[in-house]
């Protein structure tokens, strides 16, 4: 039987906070470390990004969050004339991060002149931030009302508004600072990107890669994207290639040269690794993405303390400090250097 977000709430309260004897299922903090066997994501490279925030666009279409501006209040088309929004004149501000709103932002990286793409120096990069879809989910491991999940089957991790208390442990815990609340409402929801598994049963796919014209996002099985990302990095700088557009297996195809990779994957080994994974010209450090996390599932932090304490609020609050203070550690060193 379904559960309203009120209901659940009532009855935490009336349970004295102890979820362990409410009979709800509880924050997962031991979690497997190896990928779902249909393990779906996303492969982002930057090098064949152009900027033109369809994903964005699309992404709030696709799951119904309006506002960031992008997609206004009141909107009946999308807002690709007259700024989108009647009687605006064209002028509307862009998001400038992640929020409760937008799922997914694709930003700008500039250096001294920015006049050659992906490159570091007097160059630009555009790059995109969402959730990545974490193997091993801190997320899921420290939510004390099992409100976020990960899909055992194709490794979404997916957030359910009804079981949510609003601790936001999973926001402390993220090592990628993803999870968002909506500050800006009387009942508010944390946001993320599900990877748009509510389009599954359609036959369809994250939007963002469907409506990428370039193949800068294509979605696809994990193991292919992991394999088309390590086959673009062997292939030399300035090889013509057929990069598929849409989906990994697409016969739909973009020649172009082969761009200069700065680095390895982003996702491989991060964090325990991450269903969503990305390739830049430009290193990931300068782009913004911390390369000092744990590359171990942090989950296994949460399970040391969780394991030890009935209280379970008490463990899962301990282990997502536990994560936090681990994951931030080496922050606070270098800023202290
Ligand atoms: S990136 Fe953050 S929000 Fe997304 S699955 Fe990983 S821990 Fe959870
Ligand atoms: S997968 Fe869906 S929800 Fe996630 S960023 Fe792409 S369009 Fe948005
Ligand atoms: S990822 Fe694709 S849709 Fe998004 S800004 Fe880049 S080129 Fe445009």
């Amino acid at each position: 039987m379904a559960i309203s977000r009120r209901g659940f709430l009532k009855g935490v309260a009336g349970g004295g906070g102890l979820l362990l004897v409410s009979g709800i299922p509880l924050a997962d903090a031991r979690m497997s470390t190896q990928l779902p066997p249909h393990a779906v994501g996303i492969l982002y490279d930057a090098t064949l990004c152009i900027g033109c925030k369809s994903c964005m666009v699309n992404c709030k279409e696709q799951n119904s969050v309006p506002g960031g501006a992008l997609y206004k209040k009141g909107m009946t088309a999308p807002p690709y004339e007259n700024g989108g929004v009647p009687g605006n004149n064209g002028i509307w501000d862009a998001p400038q991060e992640l929020s409760g709103k937008t799922l997914n932002i694709v930003k700008v990286y500039k250096n001294g002149t920015a006049e050659k793409k992906d490159t570091a120096v007097n160059g630009y990069s555009y790059f995109k931030q969402q959730c990545l879809h974490c193997v091993s989910p801190a997320c899921v491991s420290v939510c004390p009302a099992g409100a976020f999940r990960k899909d055992p089957e194709n490794g979404s991790v997916y957030y359910l508004a009804e079981r949510c208390i609003g601790c936001r442990y999973c926001q402390l815990a993220c090592p990628f600072g993803v999870p968002r609340y909506e500050w800006d409402s009387a009942w508010p929801e944390v946001r993320k990107c599900q990877l748009c598994r509510h389009r599954y049963a359609e036959g369809k796919y994250a939007a963002c890669a469907e409506f990428c014209p370039t193949g800068a996002t294509i979605f696809g099985k994990v193991v292919d994207l992991r394999n088309e990302a390590r086959y673009r990095l062997s292939l030399k700088p300035g090889t013509e290639y057929d990069f598929p557009i849409q989906t990994v297996d697409s016969t739909e195809k973009s020649r172009r040269p082969v761009a200069r990779y700065a680095d390895g994957v982003y996702g491989l080994t991060e964090a325990g690794g991450t269903q969503n994974i990305m390739l830049s010209g430009v290193s990931f450090e300068l782009l913004g993405f911390r390369k000092n996390i744990p590359h171990f599932d942090l989950p296994s932090l949460t399970w040391a303390y969780v394991r030890k304490v009935l209280w379970v609020f008490a463990g899962v609050f301990t282990g997502g400090t536990a994560i936090y203070t681990f994951t931030h550690r080496k922050d606070k060193e270098e800023s202290h250097d």
